[in-house]
């Protein structure tokens, strides 16, 4: 089979085209560096996105704090995750780097904060 895949592991985005059986990788073309192909046989094992997304704060100088999870989740849990994440509220002072969900279902990785809130 063919396919194109946009590589999301730098900025370069690479449009790889590959060809391959089942997720035995047989060729790619497109791909600036080998990470490409990485890439490619990730996404036909197991495809896994990272998510960046904002918590509500209580007491704070702003609203919501952004945070990031620490690894990539399998793509089909990213739902699931999300739900966790919108559910969160935190009291400030919030800091960068603060585990917001550790081990997040299970899926080895934390939600953290990416942003300072001081207190009001
Ligand atoms: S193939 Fe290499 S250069 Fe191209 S986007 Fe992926 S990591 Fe970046």
């Amino acid at each position: 089979m063919k396919r194109t895949f946009t590589c999301i592991v730098c900025p370069n985005g690479c449009e790889i085209e590959a060809e391959y059986e089942g997720t035995n990788v047989l060729s790619v073309t497109g791909n600036l560096c080998p990470k490409g192909r990485t890439y490619v046989t990730q996404e036909l094992v197991d495809p896994r996105r990272t998510i960046a997304s904002s918590v509500r704060v209580s007491g704070g100088t702003l609203p919501l704090a952004s945070v990031r999870l620490t690894q990539p989740i399998p793509k089909d849990r990213i739902f699931d995750v999300m739900k966790v994440i919108n559910g969160v509220e935190l009291t400030a002072p919030v800091q960068i780097g603060q585990v917001v969900v550790r081990d997040v279902l299970g899926l080895g990785s934390d939600v953290i904060v990416t942003k300072n809130i001081p207190a009001a």
